[in-house]
């Protein structure tokens, strides 16, 4: 019994982070503010997959997150402002994706600053929404987050969409699924061939259990 109670913990804590890290970290956003679930890309923008995304959302009339990497806008600015023009918000999630316990703390300043510059010049947007690369974070982080007029958007469900198991994925939104959560998937090549069976099961599931879908303002504001 106990050890089946114990595997069941260990089962939440990986799809939805641990109490004590969020009381920790109070001043970040792990849930969503109303009760609606958002839905987050992380990762992109990237041809092929998230054109391929916004037509899923579309489909549904869904407005998502998506918390690109600087680097990639660069590369992809068209995609970028299709992201804006289809309705969905710009979140910033560093120039390199690098892990920010990796980097100095100017560094990390600088990976921050040069991804909202980017979206800046390339999208003439302005990002109010920040999510560290691997959820990795840092002492300090808060605070030069409110320097730079970010916040912190974090999570309540980890899908594990970039393992490409759609098994795990549906596990996940079946067994921790709340009326105010906030998903994580990936705009990646790892989630490519899931992806769109991921959100379509998340649609379904949100469906039968009678939540709702909410666009970023309703949800982060
Ligand atoms: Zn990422």
């Amino acid at each position: 019994m106990e050890r089946e109670g114990s595997s069941k913990i260990i089962m939440k804590w990986l799809f939805d982070p641990p109490l004590i890290v969020k009381k920790f970290y109070s001043d970040f956003i792990w849930n969503s503010k109303t009760d609606k679930v958002l839905l987050t890309f992380d990762d992109g923008p990237v041809t092929g997959i998230t054109d391929k995304i916004l037509k899923k959302l579309n489909e549904h009339s869904i407005k998502a997150m998506f918390f690109c990497v600087g680097n990639n806008v660069e590369k992809n600015p068209s995609l970028a402002k299709e992201i804006i023009s289809e309705g969905h918000a710009i979140g910033n999630h560093t120039f390199n994706h690098i892990k920010l316990n990796r980097l100095n703390e100017t560094e990390v300043i600088e990976e921050i600053k040069q991804c909202t510059e980017i979206i800046q010049n390339k999208l003439n947007y302005n990002t109010k929404y920040f999510r560290p690369p691997h959820g990795k974070l840092r002492m300090n982080l808060s605070k030069k987050l409110t320097e730079l007029k970010l916040k912190n958007v974090m999570w309540s469900l980890l899908t594990y969409d970039f393992e490409n198991d759609f098994c795990k994925v549906k596990k996940g939104i079946e067994n921790y699924l709340k009326s105010n959560s906030i998903i994580i998937l990936h705009d990646n090549i790892k989630s490519e061939k899931i992806i769109n069976e991921s959100i379509d099961y998340i649609v379904e599931t949100v469906h039968d259990k009678n939540f709702k879908i909410g666009t970023p303002e309703e949800c982060l504001n």
